[in-house]
């Protein structure tokens, strides 16, 4: 048997939507606290060495080099051996956070702590606005209230009728 609903929009009406919205945010405005965000490390390529067609270094000296010289970028090396910058890899990680607020709690209560094997001082949740849904879906690891913290569940999108919200559970770092 196929569903039988009334038209939507009597109780939960755009006016409510509206409130339930500004209500969030200014909580968020006022109560939140930072939660940064650690993202994978972007890749780009050694400025001290030449790559094969591996995309590897090659072993040898870019004398093109523009950062300043005997600096952490810039470091001469015999042509031949490892190059000193970047170990032979041609690749320069360099590490990217992001900083969001969140209304952070604590051991929060509607959650079934033992299924997920911990115990809940060492859970928090976090709420966010919509636009962070991706960073917290990739993100490496969060710092929490001085805390660094993984991902425990999956981000999930919540709200009033439209989801403006990202919540995610986390797990402290052991
Ligand atoms: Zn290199």
């Amino acid at each position: 048997m196929g569903e039988s609903l009334p038209p939507p929009g009597l109780y939960v009406d755009a006016a409510l939507v509206d409130l339930f919205k500004g209500t969030i945010d200014q909580l968020i405005s006022d109560m939140g606290r930072a939660v940064v965000l650690y993202m994978p490390p972007v890749g780009s390529g050694c400025p001290n060495c030449l790559s094969g067609p591996d995309g590897r270094s090659k072993g040898i000296y870019n004398v093109a080099n523009t950062f300043v010289i005997n600096t952490t970028m810039h470091r001469p090396f015999p042509n031949g051996s490892i190059c000193p910058v970047c170990h032979g890899s041609h690749q320069i990680l360099t590490p990217v956070t992001l900083t969001y607020t969140a209304l952070i709690s604590r051991a929060p209560k509607n959650m079934k702590f033992s299924e997920l094997g911990t115990t809940p001082e060492n859970v928090y949740l976090t709420k966010m606005q919509i636009v962070a849904f991706e960073d917290v879906r990739r993100c490496d690891k969060a710092i929490i209230d001085g805390e660094y913290c993984v991902r425990l569940t999956d981000p999930v999108r919540t709200g009033l009728k439209v989801l403006n919200y990202v919540r995610c559970f986390w797990q402290k770092q052991t």
